[in-house]
């Protein structure tokens, strides 16, 4: 029969109750017990509050166990766990708020009366960074829990808004679970781990990839608020894994710390959620002996694609489909699969795929094709090992003069020149070519080439129409909390150069 996240995380509780499933940075431990022992109280809270299967429980609170332990209490109960980005203030929280129509809400005590005002007949708890507030008021516990099967929803989540508007994905239990399972396979993920957790949990990395995992593994979390480099250093020496975004590892490259020795303990260095630097990757094995795995997945889908545990990890590449799922690159007008070498719309089919996009069956019809492949808006191709490259996505692809650019090629032989800490190509509007290149860099020591020595480097390596008409220089990419640049917002900043 079919086993949800929560059955695994119970599974574990019972088997192993006194094994820490956090180690807090004062020294704590947070064992399984006491981590079901809080859900199941926060389950009487929030059921006694009215809570009923299929309602959904909004949190947009601080990185804490006890936030933790109100996903799981979700769970339990078989409502739908929907966190939201601890960003959104205002009228972007009275979107999510108004979209979702949340049963209860559970919120930082400093915006408890905001939410309040922007809701009503919704029950409000308050959760703190240091797991105080009236969701931590109760002692009574709710053991029993409501069976759900592979098809009921657990969450919802909100893409990140990177190419337009945030929607929500209605992510099901079987879609938590088979990705979990996969992952663990992959990964030779078990309960002998001991991960690293510095990433937000709103999101599908640092919630599902990292938390799912431990959990249904029976692993062990060393708990950190968010990155800074020196407590990530501090713990690997007695940890396994850790799973970051990209900017985690450009900055622990930028401190002396990280060297051999600092990483004896660990097996597994992961990125995704962004581009990881090529260069990035290689100095990070020159510096430790570790290639970084690099994976590939979004909010609609958990991970889809992954660089092999054993056998070789490829700069650029987000390596191969996790058991049990297709990624194919198609034509994006007929569906069809393309040969490999040719750059088409990548596409995703599995037991990972979202069910919906919340109360938006237009948009959901727009992204699934009726074979049931979901088209992911990125670009890509497979070369011929396998491997999957990632172009960029198919709202920021270049047509200039009516033909394709795709910025991450143009990008990686900006990324290789020495000066160039990195770049970002984007298309601007022009009015011979309806939108022309331009390379947006960023200076690795100060100053960054000349135009000329750029034009003359480029010129023998990508096609006239394919390089930048102009350049400009930053000291740093716009990027949100999950280390993904912000294209629209260069485009916006620098639309009228051909004007
Ligand atoms: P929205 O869909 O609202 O525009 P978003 O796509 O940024 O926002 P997420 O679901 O958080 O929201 O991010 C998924 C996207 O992140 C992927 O579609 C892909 O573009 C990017 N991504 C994830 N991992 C990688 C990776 N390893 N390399 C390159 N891009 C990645
Ligand atoms: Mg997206």
């Amino acid at each position: 029969s079919f086993q949800g996240i929560y059955t695994a995380f119970l599974d574990r509780a019972e088997q192993h109750p006194d094994k820490p499933a956090f180690e807090l940075k004062d020294g704590r431990h947070i064992t399984y017990h006491d981590l079901l022992t809080d859900a199941q109280r926060i389950a009487h809270l929030l059921t006694r509050a009215g809570v009923q299967p299929g309602d959904r429980v909004a949190c947009q609170v601080k990185k804490s166990v006890r936030a933790v332990a109100a996903y799981l209490a979700v769970l339990q109960i078989g409502g739908i766990y929907l966190p939201l980005n601890t960003a959104y203030t205002g009228t972007e929280l009275q979107y999510f708020l108004d979209d979702a129509e949340p049963t209860a809400v559970v919120v930082d005590p400093a915006n408890a009366v905001a939410v309040r005002d922007m809701t009503s007949d919704v029950a409000i708890f308050t959760l703190d960074a240091q797991g105080s507030g009236t969701l931590s008021a109760c002692e009574t516990r709710l053991t029993t829990f409501a069976p759900a099967t592979a098809e009921d929803p657990a969450a919802i989540l909100y893409t990140s808004g990177t190419t337009g508007r945030s929607k929500g994905a209605v992510l099901t239990h079987g879609n938590l679970a088979s990705n979990c399972h996969a992952l663990l396979e992959a990964w030779e993920f078990t309960g002998e781990d001991r991960l690293i957790h510095a990433l937000p949990i709103f999101h599908i990395h640092g919630l599902f990839v990292a938390i799912n995992m431990s959990l249904a593994a029976g692993a062990t979390m060393l708990w950190m608020d968010g990155f800074d480099v020196d407590g990530i250093v501090d713990r690997m020496s007695t940890a396994t894994v850790l799973m970051g975004v990209p900017t985690f590892y450009t900055r622990m490259l930028a401190s002396e710390r990280l060297t051999r020795d600092a990483v004896q303990n660990m097996r597994l260095f992961v990125s995704g959620s962004a581009p990881l630097l090529t260069a990035d990757f290689e100095v990070f094995y020159e510096r430790t002996g570790h290639y970084i795995l690099e994976r590939y997945g979004m909010t609609e889908t958990g991970m889809n694609t992954t660089n092999p545990y054993h056998g070789e990890r490829r700069p650029g590449s987000v390596g191969q489909p996790l058991p049990g799922i297709e990624a194919i690159v198609a034509d994006p007008k007929t569906g069809e699969e393309m040969p490999a070498g040719q750059i088409g719309s990548i596409e995703v089919r599995g037991p990972n795929v979202f069910d919906r996009y919340w109360r938006n069956p237009d948009k959901t019809r727009e992204e699934k094709r009726d074979n049931g492949f979901f088209i992911t808006g990125d670009q890509g191709y497979y070369d011929t090992d396998g491997y999957l490259h990632i172009s960029g996505r198919s709202k920021d692809m270049i047509i200039s003069g009516g033909y394709n650019v795709y910025p991450k090629e143009v990008e990686q032989l900006l990324d290789d020149h020495p000066l160039i800490a990195e770049s970002a190509v984007i298309g601007i509007p022009h009015a011979d070519l309806g939108e022309s290149v331009v390379a947006v860099l960023v200076a690795a020591n100060g100053q960054v080439p000349s135009d000329a020595e750029l034009t003359g480097m480029l010129a023998d390596q990508l096609a006239r129409y394919k390089q930048p008409r102009a350049y400009r220089v930053i000291t740093e990419l716009p990027r949100n909390v999950m280390g993904k640049v912000q294209k629209a917002q260069l485009r916006e900043e620098f639309a009228d150069i051909f004007t």
